[in-house]
């Protein structure tokens, strides 16, 4: 009989979001009358920016005619969109990335797994703990661990983030061969300031390790002192992938764009300790395994970049901070250690309680959804996440039930 990847055997059986998903159709169940507020799943609630959907229905116009048509475009994704994110994301902060070093992509989340296919099973790899589980998970399926265990799986080292670190893990003093970092944090809400990134970098240097860096949320970024890219950090281009993503900022969660940035500058070794082009490698699997993000896409993911893009970004990216400073502050003031919702769209907050309970809390006397820390590590228990995506009318009705809940 055809045999199954045996890893996914090993995966935690009972997955965050999907015990959620469980817990409130029970409670809709047991509560038909009652109406939900959803501060629990970081989706975004407004819709894709007008000049993306403008240049969206062009470029399907365009693919209408045999004239225009484009056909496989290339895997890389189209120089258009490989310039402007390198002229605008980079060189104008002073990073130096070459656009052929963006590889355009469905998605960060897709990017951030996908990665470990041109990487060795035997690696030591270092996970943050609060963690996005996409980063545990995927190491899981490629083999990379041994069972769960006690919230941990064996073989992946953890970097804890505790309230005395901010949530920003500092180095080891043992060697890992690949590092993720998620600045601005999802879920802590936590950003790395220059020095920290720059200890990081150095480690990486230092132990001939890979960082993988997820951006996702580097829109958000508030914080003068804080860099929106790793590059920014000299050394960078020879340790450090970088991962950004569309998603959160103009709307592309369901229309799908991202990128990865891989410099020509790392160098992995092969099993004879021979030096090759990690850029090389990621070109190769790019082009074996994928055929690129369709045109009206990237074009919609260019218009992002144009004055009028910028400007409705700014709008959504100011709207969805205005509600994490709500929801900070009442927090704050009901007595509540809380952090993140700074450069970030989501709040961390210190429960005094074990994470479910708190969750079950919320959901039956507030009715509003929040997204237990535990579910992200070890260390996220006695915390819970609030996600700053909602309309301001949602979230302000939210805050309102959770202060009477109290
Ligand atoms: N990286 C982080 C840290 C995220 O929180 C998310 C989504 O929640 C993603 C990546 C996924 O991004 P994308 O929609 O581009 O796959």
């Amino acid at each position: 009989m055809i045999k199954m990847n045996p890893h996914y055997n090993k995966l935690n059986a009972s997955y965050l979001f999907s015990t959620i998903a469980k817990k409130i159709t029970e409670h809709q169940n047991a509560n038909p009358d009652t109406s939900l507020i959803r501060l629990g799943i970081g989706d975004v609630t407004h819709g894709l920016a007008k000049p993306c959907v403008d240049a969206l229905k062009a470029a399907a116009d365009e693919l209408g005619s045999d004239e225009s048509f484009r056909g496989y475009g290339p895997e890389q994704g189209y120089a258009f969109l490989r310039e402007t994110i390198a002229e605008n994301d980079y060189h104008q902060r002073g990073a130096d990335i070459d656009p052929d070093e963006v590889f355009v992509s469905d998605g960060a989340k897709c990017d951030s797994g996908n990665f470990l296919d041109v990487l060795a099973n035997d690696i030591v790899v270092g996970v943050p703990d609060p963690v996005y589980p996409v980063y545990v998970d995927t190491n899981v399926m490629a083999g990379r661990t041994g069972a769960f265990s006690d919230g941990r799986y064996d073989g992946l080292q953890y970097l804890e983030g505790t309230v005395d670190n901010g949530f920003v893990p500092t180095p080891p003093s043992s060697h890992l061969d690949l590092v993720y970092l998620c600045f601005p944090n999802n879920p802590t809400g936590a950003s790395a300031t220059r020095s920290q990134l720059s200890e990081w970098v150095s480690y990486a240097l230092e132990h001939n390790a890979l960082i993988l860096f997820d951006a996702a949320y580097e829109r958000f970024i508030q914080s003068t002192d804080v860099p929106h890219s790793i590059y920014e950090i000299e050394g960078a281009r020879s340790c450090a992938v970088e991962i950004r993503s569309f998603s959160k900022t103009a709307g592309f969660t369901g229309t799908r764009c991202a990128f990865t940035v891989v410099p020509k500058d790392i160098e992995i070794a092969d099993d004879s300790g021979e030096k090759r082009s990690l850029h090389s490698l990621w070109n190769r699997r790019q082009s074996t395994k994928f055929n690129g993000v369709s045109y009206p896409v990237q074009r919609a993911a260019e218009a992002v970049y144009s004055p009028e893009g910028r400007r409705e970004v700014d709008y959504r990216v100011n709207y969805y901070m205005e509600n994490a400073r709500l929801i900070r502050d009442i927090m704050t003031n009901a007595g509540y250690t809380v952090s993140g919702g700074v450069d970030s769209p989501y709040i961390w907050v210190q429960t005094g309680t074990d994470s479910w309970s708190f969750f079950d809390r919320m959901l039956t006397e507030a009715q509003v959804v929040i997204t237990p820390g535990v579910g992200f590590g070890r260390m996220g228990e006695g915390f819970i996440r609030i996600s700053a995506f909602n309309h301001r009318e949602k979230v302000e009705e939210a805050m309102e039930r959770i202060t009477r809940a109290l």
